[in-house]
């Protein structure tokens, strides 16, 4: 074959493939430009049958198009949004490639009905295009504004109607699309209909909470909260969820640059990384925030469908926004929110509860002598000065099946504490906080001997380093066989020879990961070795101490393995339990 210049239509299909990959891709475009044409109110009408999406119609209160326009929206590269190529650098609207209306139809038949705003004109224009050709054009009675409908989308590339997914597949890409663009644009109200009926529907500025309450329930959007912050790069708004609201995966995490929302794991990884351990390793937040930057900072013509953006300073963007949340959640009280798995369901179980003394440890189990004094020194490795006190003030009033401490707050509120819990987060703090210093270790006076299976000394050997960091001082000799010479002094402190090599077996079971995320794993598990177990009864003076500690710590209202240490009844949910209110 020579090499020939494409056929026009043939280029428009090759480049429409890129643009419109599936009907969401047309929703997406037609939303795009009637919030560029400054509408405030759209309507989305979809309709379908069993074989898929047979109309897509976007009507929009936009400034419209005369007659001329019309027809040469539809050109490839007719765009009114930029005129030379630095203005891209200056971007505020969310087109600018001249592509959507010329690549729909090229795979599809539209109607263009339009009369531009207060201009005058009578009439408005309707431009018919299928398969890249104008089949019809002419004056038509129409409203200000525009409307678009896309029919037999794809009829003319079958390799790409073969690729849709199911029809609720497709709706749902179709509606991830529009929330997405609603919840950035606060400004437009967006409604989407599918056959007949309304299935989203934001108003106005509604302000984003409403957006969000309206797309994603009103149940979460009162647990979120507000972010605001201002740093010289960029300001960062909008909302993050609690750290009892997460998610197995970063979906929950809508982002948008300037108002365009994007794709962005860069970022999405930074919002995760701001809640540190407040959340589980495998758990992401949810969170609507909207970052503003320069516009020169922001590359937006690096992707087809505009889904991605290049970063300038991406490292000092990323950080910036990991400290906003970090600074966001620390000021905040997180119990209250805890949400509490049904209540009422527990209190009106059929097995009667035993009446049971609750206080008086001290008298009932001063046999298990051992257990306590063990409590004792571990509560007293932890003992530090400091005044801080993240807790609201709160006095215990006695222990559940001893692992939960029970503790009135001032306030009126109910409170359960999670002893182990608790006292894991107090000691992954202060082995956190003496991390970065040189690791004190406490060498023995026998060494402890480990002898393992070939796979785990290898995995043990290299551990080495990482374990050196923390305070051991572990050796090699013999094949297999492992000598502890030293362990970590301090708070999570070992001695006996089972605790070190059970501490060790946790740590090479547990510690799959690499870098950074290796070491939090290892103290992590050294941490919570030495804390307060589930099960053990502890005196009043202990309960006090330990409250005492929590307060004191960073984030008291997690473990480091993001579970929940306190769980709140405030007064009022009390009085609404006993019906009170
Ligand atoms: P782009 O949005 O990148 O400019 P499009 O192909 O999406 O390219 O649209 C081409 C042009 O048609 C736009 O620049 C705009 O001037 C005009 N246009 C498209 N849709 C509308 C609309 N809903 N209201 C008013 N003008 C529109
Ligand atoms: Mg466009």
């Amino acid at each position: 074959m020579k090499i020939q210049i494409l056929d026009p239509d043939v280029a428009n299909q090759i480049a429409a493939g890129e643009v419109v990959e599936r009907p969401a891709s047309v929703v997406k475009e037609l939303l795009e430009n009637a919030i560029d044409a400054g509408a405030s109110s759209i309507l989305v009408e979809i309709q379908s049958d069993l074989a898929g999406i047979t109309m897509i119609r976007v009507t929009d209160d936009g400034i419209g198009m005369s007659a001329e326009e019309a027809v040469l929206a539809f050109q490839p590269h007719a765009t009114s949004k930029i005129r030379d190529i630095t203005d891209l650098s200056q971007i505020r609207t969310l087109g600018f490639r001249g592509e959507a209306l010329a690549s729909i139809a090229a795979v599809a038949e539209v109607t263009l009905v339009t009369r531009p705003r207060d201009s005058g004109a009578l009439a408005g224009t309707r431009v018919v295009v299928r398969g890249g050709e104008v089949i019809e054009r002419g004056d038509v009675g129409a409203p200000e504004g525009t409307t678009v409908i896309v029919k037999s989308l794809f009829y003319n590339t079958p390799a790409r109607r073969k690729f849709l997914k199911s029809r609720n597949t497709e709706l749902a890409h179709i509606y991830g699309v529009a929330e997405n663009l609603a919840l950035a644009h606060g400004e437009v109200s967006i409604r989407v209909m599918h056959n007949g009926k309304e299935r989203i529907s934001t108003q106005r500025s509604g302000g984003l909470l409403n957006a969000i309450a309206g797309i994603y329930g009103a149940e979460l959007a009162r647990t979120l909260i507000p972010i605001d912050a201002k740093t010289p790069l960029l300001r960062i708004s909008g909302y993050i969820s609690q750290p009892a609201e997460s998610r197995g995966n970063p979906s929950g995490i809508s982002i948008s640059i300037n108002a365009r929302s994007i794709t962005a794991r860069q970022i999405a990884a930074a919002i995760r990384e701001g809640y540190g351990t407040l959340l589980p390793r495998d758990r992401y937040p949810v969170a609507f925030v909207d970052i503003s930057l320069d516009t020169t900072l922001v590359d937006v013509n690096v992707h087809p469908t505009k889904r991605e953006v290049r970063l300038s300073r991406e490292s000092e963007i990323v950080s910036a926004i990991r400290d906003a949340v970090e600074e966001t959640l620390a000021g905040c009280d997180l119990a209250h929110e805890v949400p509490i798995a049904p209540v009422q369901q527990r209190i009106t179980a059929d097995e009667p509860i035993p009446a049971q003394p609750v206080a008086e440890p001290e008298v009932a189990y001063a046999g298990h002598h051992r257990a306590l004094s063990l409590s004792d020194r571990q509560l007293r490795r932890t003992e530090m000065p400091g005044e801080e006190n993240l807790l609201p003030t709160m006095r215990p009033v006695g222990q559940v099946a001893a692992t939960y401490i029970v503790a009135e707050g001032t306030d009126g509120a109910l409170y359960l504490i999670d002893q182990h819990a608790a006292h894991e987060r107090i000691l992954y703090d202060q082995v956190a906080e003496r991390r970065d210093a040189e690791p004190t270790t406490q060498e023995l006076i026998m060494p402890a001997i480990l002898s393992l299976p070939p796979r785990e000394s290898a995995a043990l050997r290299d551990l080495i380093p990482i374990l050196g960091e923390e305070g051991f001082v572990v050796e090699e000799f013999g094949r297999d066989t492992f000598a502890v010479r030293s362990v970590p002094a301090g708070p999570g402190a070992l001695e006996d020879p089972e605790g070190i090599r059970e501490t060790i077996a946790e740590i090479l079971a547990g510690t799959s990961r690499t870098g950074p995320d290796r070491r939090e794993a290892v103290t992590c598990i050294i941490a919570c070795r030495g804390a307060v177990k589930a099960g053990v009864r502890l005196t009043h003076d202990q309960q006090e101490r330990l409250l005492a500690q929590l307060a004191r710590t960073k984030t008291p209202w997690t473990c480091p393995h993001g579970r929940p240490t306190v769980v709140a009844f405030d007064k009022q949910r009390l009085d609404r339990m006993f019906r009170r209110t």
